[in-house]
């Protein structure tokens, strides 16, 4: 029989049951440890030594650790990894545990100090400022789905904004990759969940139970006052509210009455345009290069977030991006007001994130600094922005949520040190002044210190010892300290020294005088700590109290932010205002790509501006040309200047009329991404299939060389097919550039096609690429041109060029590989079923009564007709 495990593992045991797939932190000491595989995990991810200790079920048990004081930069290494951590504290000190033990009647002995998990740390669930990164904002999302809808509720608790949405199935890929959230919880019972949600029990995910919750969160009768509230947006944010209690241990924390987000509010975006568009991560991985890296001017966190939501999330509602773009023009038209406000933001401290932790019961006097500071920078900020005429609307708004905090800010200021520190525990962040008996205390422990310093001097001459100190340190507290060859004198019977500790080179005592003075220093001291602690819980209360008004005001200076960041950016680039309206047009002169004009630029070369001009009679743009000619960048350009448009932003272009989408979709060819190693062409066509079946009209599509990732005669076919849907079905805007020739063809029979082509010249033998668009087919595809810029050696090349004139003039004589396409009906009708050829084997076949046959005689005649065929 296995041995009984020793108590300390039995309640590991216990707390690791509750901790599930979470890795458990057991404290120790200073330490908290991990066990078994935890400590294996854990191990591996912080690089730390993998030890054991004792043995279970007859083996070691793994064992790590890590030093309670450093905890929270190894939780942050273990977060980003995708662990989950449960922090299980010791819940009584061990002089508790001991009284309990007797009470018990258990031998003091045997009694083991309680512990519990007292939170669990999750991505989606963090408020630290070590572990948050200050420019993303943290979101959790709880993912409700039903009979034929999808409930969604997303909130950051860092902020304590929360959102509530409806999509259908099919758009909630889609909208998780708007949310971008850190952690996704749903129910366990659900069947297509994407990789990585953290299931949940079911009926935690219930639609009454998440309006009784949100009634009983924000005291209302009824949540109409909010907006409305779906079934399973209920159930999402039930399943939300649960996941939080769970992972705080019945702690809830910061949120904000939900938002209701209505559907068709924003511009869709599925996963794969966003990772085209690289808007906040670039291909490689990571924000450099992305267009939030390049258009990202903000002096706060709090903008910074902001800005990054509103890229993913760019408007459809056409007065919302007008009150953006006016904003934007107000500090566009006033670079003094934007200089000196951006100076005094930049000043700011993060008061969202503050209030998030302070809500959260996590807070710090630091923390109350910073809401001191952050609502007084507010404070300014609102009369730097009420001084000025002509304020439009939506910085009105936001004006007059930054004041109202007076009678707080007054209050702290007085109450707070100008500095306050992080930990509470050693006090010292009340300011003097502020109240009197703590005042007096600390004069008393200031005496008693002045005390202790007399009688240093005082013992040194009684003693005849200069070399006399009196020092403290955590064990013996205040003591007097001689080198080892001074220490008999004071070792006398009546010297009035008591002996306390002998060293190596020194003896250390006591004395009556000092005892008395270090009591009323430690006694005043712990007075004084009892003091600001309960004057710490006061202005805490007071400022959740205040919490929705402070959360505005920290909404409004980052939407404030963003928009003298955008106008900041906008004068730096010398980009323009977009017109904005809702006929389905495009309209760009002197349009650049922010992201690559910028890379241009700092390499010293020049970025070449184009226009584009798509409409109701010119929808679709088929563009040609060699490549590294500049399609791709043509394309994206005019995909981010949309984006950028609806997203209430200035656009790099010298003019822009903007038809608002409902949609954007980009797809790139699957050649680029040969190196993800999947069946890349097999990605390719599902989304391309994807937008075949989810574009409108009002939609704006971008294909680049898709058909690439096959072969010729397949890609050709696919382009084709694809070009012709597009202009026929879905009827709305579309750059497509390809490098099929051939499909200059579909011009012929497509009336709103029209062919471009980035230009390219030859010169002294060299091919030019002049990335400058023209009208017209490309006249060839100079492909050979562009190896020897590669620098492909000369006689590969020369050998393919003799290859080419062969195939050339195969083609010549045959029409090349699209010929017979001219006759080619149109796709709509193209599908209806040609009359079936017919031949002398299809009429034999027909002629076949298979029910008369018997096996053999079916068998002979299928020889027969075989040998004819
Ligand atoms: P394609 O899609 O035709 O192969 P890309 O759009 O990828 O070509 O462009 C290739 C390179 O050419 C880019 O990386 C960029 O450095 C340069 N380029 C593209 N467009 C321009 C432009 N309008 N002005 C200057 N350089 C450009």
């Amino acid at each position: 029989m296995a041995d009984q495990p020793t108590p300390m593992m039995q309640q590991y045991l216990a707390l690791k049951r509750e901790a599930g797939d979470a890795l458990l932190f057991y404290r120790m000491g200073d330490f908290f440890e991990l066990f078994f595989e935890d400590a294996k995990i854990a191990s591996g991810v912080l690089d730390i030594a993998l030890t054991s200790r004792g043995e279970h079920g007859g083996d070691k048990i793994p064992m790590c650790g890590v030093p309670v004081h450093a905890a929270e930069g190894y939780l942050a290494r273990l977060i980003k990894a995708g662990c989950r951590v449960a922090i299980a504290e010791q819940v009584e000190t061990p002089e508790e545990a001991k009284v309990r033990a007797k009470r018990e009647g258990l031998p003091s002995s045997k009694v083991l100090v309680a512990r519990d998990i007292v939170r669990f740390v999750t991505a989606g669930t963090l408020t630290e400022e070590a572990l948050l990164e200050p420019r993303r904002a943290n979101l959790l999302v709880a993912v409700a789905p039903v009979r034929d809808g999808v409930g969604l509720a997303a909130c950051d608790i860092s902020t304590g904004r929360m959102e509530l949405e409806e999509c259908t199935p099919a758009a909630l890929d889609a909208a998780l990759a708007r949310l971008g959230a850190s952690e996704v919880v749903g129910p366990d019972d659900w069947e297509y969940a994407p990789h990585g949600v953290i299931a949940r029990p079911r009926n935690a995910f219930r639609s009454d139970d998440g309006e009784t919750r949100l009634k009983t969160l924000h005291g209302l009768a009824t949540l109409d006052g909010l907006g409305t509230f779906t079934r399973p947006m209920l159930a999402a944010a039930a399943g939300l509210v649960a996941y939080l209690e769970h992972a705080g241990r019945g702690n809830l924390p910061f949120l904000l009455p939900p938002v209701a987000r209505g559907s068709g509010a924003h511009l869709a975006m599925d996963a794969a345009t966003r990772a085209s568009l690289e808007i906040l991560e670039a291909q490689g991985g990571g924000r450099a290069g992305s267009l939030i890296a390049c258009m990202d001017r903000c002096v706060t966190g709090a903008g910074a977030r902001q800005l990054a939501e509103d890229l993913s999330a760019p408007l459809a509602d056409r007065d919302a991006i007008e009150a953006r773009l006016a904003a934007v023009h107000h500090f566009h038209a006033d670079p003094l007001l934007r200089a000196d406000l951006r100076a005094v933001l930049r000043q700011a401290p993060d008061i969202g994130r503050a209030l998030g932790r302070l809500v959260a019961g996590r807070g710090s006097p630091r923390d109350l600094g910073q809401i001191r500071d952050g609502l007084s920078e507010a404070r300014r900020v609102r009369d730097m922005l009420s001084g000025s005429p002509d304020l439009p609307e939506l910085l009105a708004e936001m004006t007059g949520a930054l004041g109202g905090h007076a009678a707080l800010v007054d209050h702290l200021s007085r109450a707070l040190v100008p500095s306050p520190p992080t930990e509470r525990q050693q006090g010292g962040f009340i300011a003097s002044g502020y109240d009197h008996a703590l005042d007096a205390l600390r004069e008393t422990s200031g005496n008693a210190r002045r005390a202790i310093a007399a009688l240093e001097a005082k013992y040194r001459d009684e003693t005849g010892t200069p070399s006399l100190k009196i020092k403290h340190n955590k064990v013996l507290g205040y003591f007097i300290e001689v080198p080892a060859k001074h220490g008999d004198k004071l070792m006398a019977a009546d010297s009035g020294f008591t002996h306390r500790q002998t060293m190596a080179g020194a003896v250390r005592f006591n004395s009556l005088g000092l005892h008395e003075e270090a009591s009323r220093i430690a006694e005043a001291g712990g007075h004084a700590l009892a003091a600001e602690e309960a004057h710490f819980e006061e202005l805490v209360g007071e400022v959740v109290a205040a919490r929705e008004a402070i959360a505005a005001t920290a909404a409004a200076l980052a939407r404030i932010d963003v928009s003298a960041a955008l106008a900041e950016r906008a004068v730096e680039g010398d980009w323009c205002r977009p017109e904005v309206f809702d006929e389905p047009r495009l309209e760009v002169t002197g349009g650049r790509h922010p992201v690559v004009e910028q890379a241009l630029a700092r390499a010293g070369e020049r970025f070449i501006a184009n226009d584009c001009a798509l409409g109701p009679d010119d929808r679709l743009w088929l563009i040609g040309g060699p490549n590294m000619g500049g399609k791709s960048t043509f394309l994206r350009q005019n995909a981010l200047i949309l984006l950028l448009a609806q997203s209430g932003s200035y656009v790099p272009a010298s003019t822009a009329r903007i038809g608002m989408a409902d949609r954007l979709f980009s797809r790139v060819g699957a050649s680029d991404n040969l190196a993800r190693g999947r069946s890349t062409f097999m990605v390719e066509m599902v989304e391309t299939a994807a937008i075949l079946s989810q574009a409108t009209e009002r939609s704006f599509v971008i294909l680049d060389e898709v058909g690439r990732g096959t072969s010729t005669y397949d890609g050709m076919a696919l382009a084709w097919a694809v070009v012709e849907a597009v202009h026929e079905q879905l009827r709305c805007r579309c750059l497509f550039a390809t490098h099929y020739h051939e499909l200059s063809r579909l011009a012929e029979s497509c009336d709103a096609l029209s062919l471009h082509h980035v230009r390219a010249r030859e010169w002294k033998g060299d091919l030019v690429l002049l990335h400058e668009l023209a009208v017209g087919a490309a006249d060839r595809s100079y492909g050979l041109d562009v190896a020897r810029l590669a620098g492909v050696p000369q006689p590969v090349l020369k050998r393919a060029k003799a290859v080419l004139d062969k195939l050339e003039k195969g083609r010549a004589a045959t029409g090349g590989i699209a010929a017979g396409l001219g006759d080619l009906p149109l796709f709509a009708a193209g599908v209806q079923a040609e009359e079936p050829r017919r031949d002398s084997l299809r009429e034999r076949l027909d002629g076949l009564d298979i029910d008369s046959l018997t096996p053999r005689e079916a068998l002979d005649k299928l020889y027969e007709l075989k040998a004819e065929a």
